[in-house]
C-alpha cells in the first residue's frame, strides 16, 4: 500500500528517565508517528518533541550527559514544538522556585516542583480547560508541580486550585498533570495541531 500525501508527522518522546510508552502510545492514537529519542542524532527529522514526567533533576544530569540540553535548546528556540508533561514542563521551565538544576529555560514560566505537598504524592481532579470547551479533563497528578508566575506571552489553558498547570507559550504546551495516562487524547491532539501548523510553515 502506499502511504498518503499527508504522512503522520514524526514526533520524538524523550526517554532518558521516566515514562515514554504511554505517550508513544497516545501520539500514535492521535495520528502520529512516535520515536523515543535517547541519543542525538535520534533528533533529526523530527516534527515535534514530548518531554515526559519522571524526576526532572535526574532528566536535567542525564540531558547534560548525553549531550542532549543542548542541542534540544537550540531546536525548539528555532520553533520545534515541544509539550512537557510534569517533569517536562519544570524542564521547559525559565525557573524553578528552588534549588539548580540544568532546565532548557525556554518558557517564561516560573515553576514549583513538588508544589502540592510531599505528603499527598498523587491525586486526581476534574479540570476545566476552556479551550476544550465544556468537557472538563481528567488531571492525574504525580509529585506534580504548579506554575508559581509566568510572564505576558504564555497562556493559562487550566489551573487548580487558584494555581496554572497547563500553559502554553508559542510552540511549547506543557501540563502539570498526566494526559498520558488516561484515554483522552485531546491534549496530545492540540500539540499535534501545533505540529502541523510549523510544519506547514517550515
Ligand atoms: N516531582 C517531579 C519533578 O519535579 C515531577 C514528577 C512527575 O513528572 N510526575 O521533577
Amino acid at each position: 500500500m502506499t502511504r498518503s500525501a499527508n504522512k503522520s508527522p514524526l514526533v520524538g518522546v524523550l526517554a532518558l528517565q521516566g515514562a515514554s510508552r504511554e505517550h508513544c502510545r497516545a501520539l500514535e492514537k492521535a495520528g502520529a508517528a512516535a520515536r523515543e529519542v535517547r541519543r542525538r542524532r535520534e533528533l533529526e527529522g523530527l516534527a515535534g518533541l514530548v518531554i515526559p514526567g519522571g524526576e526532572s533533576t535526574t532528566i536535567g544530569k542525564l540531558m547534560v550527559s548525553y549531550h542532549l540540553l543542548e542541542p534540544v535548546r537550540g531546536l525548539v528556540a528555532a520553533g520545534l514544538p515541544v509539550f512537557g508533561t510534569c517533569a517536562g514542563l519544570v524542564m521547559l521551565a525559565r525557573e524553578v522556585v528552588e534549588g539548580d538544576q540544568p532546565l532548557l529555560g525556554l518558557m517564561d514560566i516560573r515553576v514549583r516542583r513538588n508544589a502540592f505537598g510531599r505528603q499527598v504524592k498523587s491525586f486526581e481532579a476534574e479540570l476545566e480547560l476552556p479551550v476544550f470547551g465544556k468537557e472538563p479533563f481528567h488531571g492525574i497528578f504525580i509529585r506534580a508541580p504548579w506554575i508559581e508566575s509566568a510572564g505576558p506571552e504564555v497562556e493559562i489553558l487550566a489551573g487548580h486550585e487558584g494555581h496554572p498547570v497547563a500553559a502554553r507559550q508559542d510552540s511549547m504546551l506543557v501540563t502539570a498533570f498526566h494526559p498520558e495516562l488516561t484515554q483522552d487524547l485531546r491534549l496530545h491532539r492540540l500539540f499535534l495541531e501545533t505540529v502541523s501548523a510549523a510544519t506547514a510553515r517550515a
